[in-house]
């Protein structure tokens, strides 16, 4: 059965009497090229379990469990279980959960599925909440091999782009003190049904195996980037002390010049190594 063909996605849908869920940012891959693609590159290791988010009628889940020892894809759409059941019948190596990812347990489901694998995952994802995903698996503790997503083109640009450029955010600015995150390819709209407004694309993030950087208060390492992004406009200094006026102004450029930088830098110049220094040199004693 090819699940990217439109007619028999159809017919699946209308056997289920159910249709397309806006709200869960449903979009189906038609084109079969891509889930087969997306497979191919989302892991090096063919003995690996794959957390799949969003499997829908299962296109790729499909192309997942003939390539890698085990899938456990997680569904929010009850809707669709029952289609997913008949779409992958005929893979013991598949598991599917109906749920929420965002109020999944992540570390337990490792737990309980890896059996000792290591764990990468794998999604096309639900546009509308692409960013908070991507936080939630970075901030479970799970020690993924790699994170591969669709997200929209500009969220793409977002997660790949190098300090200093007009796409670095905070979330490139958090990704980096995970690991590093490469764009594979670009998927045009049309192949999706129903067609969403803009381009998408494909990034691989590997995750480093040792922590890359240990700031001294990670809390308040996060809590910079923050203050830096959300007054993007601002120097940085004044961006930091709008949010902690009890950081002394002097220290903080003070600070900002000993990690390499102009007292008037703005915050999207800075690195996610600029950020674990800074923080680190305003966390000492
Ligand atoms: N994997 C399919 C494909 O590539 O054609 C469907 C991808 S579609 C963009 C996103 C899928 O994520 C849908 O099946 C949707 O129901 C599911 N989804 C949306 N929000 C979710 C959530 N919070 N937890 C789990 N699945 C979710």
């Amino acid at each position: 059965m090819d699940l990217c063909n439109l007619s028999v996605i159809r017919e699946l849908m209308g056997e289920a009497g159910i249709t397309f869920r806006k709200d869960y940012g449903q979009n189906f891959l038609i084109n079969r090229m891509i889930p087969e693609e997306i497979a191919d590159n989302c892991t090096d290791n063919s003995e690996s379990m794959i957390l799949e988010i969003g499997p829908g009628i299962g296109c790729l889940t499909k192309e997942l469990a003939l390539r890698y020892k085990k899938v456990v894809a997680v569904e929010i759409d009850r809707g669709l279980i029952p289609i997913l059941s008949k779409t992958l019948g005929e893979f013991d190596n598949v598991t599917v959960i109906n749920a929420d990812i965002m109020k999944t347990d992540i570390v337990k489901l490792v737990e309980e599925y890896s059996d000792g694998m290591p764990v990468s995952v794998c999604a096309n994802l639900p546009y509308y909440i692409t960013t908070p995903i991507l936080m939630y698996l970075l901030e479970s503790g799970v020690k993924f091999n790699s994170i591969t997503v669709m997200v929209q083109n500009e969220v793409a640009a977002r997660l790949t782009a190098k300090a200093g450029s007009a796409d670095y955010g905070a979330i490139t600015a958090v990704l980096g003190y995970y690991g590093e995150a490469r764009r594979l390819f670009k998927v045009s709209a049309g192949c999706f049904t129903p067609a969403p407004k803009v381009d998408s694309a494909v990034v691989r993030i590997d995750l480093y195996t040792k922590k890359r950087y240990e700031p001294r208060d990670e809390r308040f390492f996060r809590n910079l980037i923050k203050a830096a992004f959300e007054m993007r406009r601002k120097t940085l200094v004044n961006a930091i002390t709008a949010k902690y006026p009890t950081i002394d102004k002097e220290k903080l450029r003070s600070s900002i010049i000993s990690i390499g930088h102009t007292e008037n830098v703005r915050g999207e110049r800075l690195s996610t190594e600029d950020f674990v220094k800074l923080s680190d040199a305003l966390t000492q004693n």
